[in-house]
């Protein structure tokens, strides 16, 4: 991260340049807008003038979901957006797929839920493995999903049955209750059986790198389970869920 200290007729201020996602936008007056950025140093907000006029060139850099390294001037109480040099586009759906551009909008709302900057900063490294592995969208999107609920302090229990404690027998997953439900106990307190395969592939979602391709017709039984425990656990209604699991169908 650079940072000069400059002075312009008298008046000293700080240029520094960082990699920011962009997070939210807010418009503001005719052509301006106030963005959310998460950069390495956690939430940033920005001022960004005139970047709605068309001659603007930095259209692509302050889009939703975009990746850039940004010059912003602190001289202020505001940080002002000097430059902006791309890294990568927003996921775009004649690109990398509807589902890549739906789930980066998705996870975008879900960093909102959240802006404490401790967690934000450890988010960042995280937006960047989830960018770079979007073109196995929907596993990226998961893992990132379960290792939020880890971060959270809520994580999806998959080494035990979360009613008995017991590894054996696995057979199914109770979103509420918090994970995996062993035979002995589906019968006191139900959950949603699930095959074999699907139960491998909900213990090994938790560590695979982001990007990593799995099998996505087992992973879509999975997800609508992580999205009840999600909102159940954090006590949210996500809005992009309902979108994402209907994409799948
Ligand atoms: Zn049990």
């Amino acid at each position: 991260m650079a940072r000069f200290a400059q002075s312009i007729k008298g008046v000293w201020f700080i240029l520094k340049t960082l990699p920011v996602f962009i997070v939210r936008q807010t418009p503001y007056r005719n052509a301006d807008l106030i963005l959310t950025g998460l950069s390495p140093e956690g939430f940033l907000t920005i001022h960004a003038r005139g970047v709605l006029k068309i001659t603007s060139p930095f259209h692509a850099m302050v889009a939703l979901g975009s990746w850039s390294d940004f010059t912003i001037n602190e001289t202020k109480k505001k940080a002002y957006l000097e430059k902006a040099n791309l890294i990568k586009f927003a996921p775009l759906p004649d690109q990398e797929g509807l589902i890549a551009s739906i789930v980066m909008q998705v996870i975008l709302q879900i960093l909102l839920l959240d802006e404490n900057a401790d967690m934000a900063a450890s988010m960042y490294p995280r937006l960047v493995g989830v960018r770079n592995g979007m073109q196995s969208a929907l596993s990226t999107y998961t893992t990132f999903l379960l290792q939020y609920l880890d971060v959270q302090g809520v994580p999806m229990i998959v080494d035990y049955c979360v009613q008995c404690q017991s590894k054996l027998k696995i057979v199914g997953l109770n979103p509420q209750l918090g994970g995996f439900i062993c035979q002995n106990c589906q019968a006191k307190v139900s959950s949603h059986l699930l095959p074999a395969e699907a139960l491998v592939l909900m213990r090994k979602l938790k560590t695979i790198p982001f990007g990593e391709p799995v099998n996505n017709s087992t992973l879509k039984l999975l997800l609508p389970l992580i999205h009840q425990h999600f909102n159940f656990h954090l006590d949210v209604q996500l809005e992009g869920f309902k979108t994402i699991e209907t994409l799948i169908q």
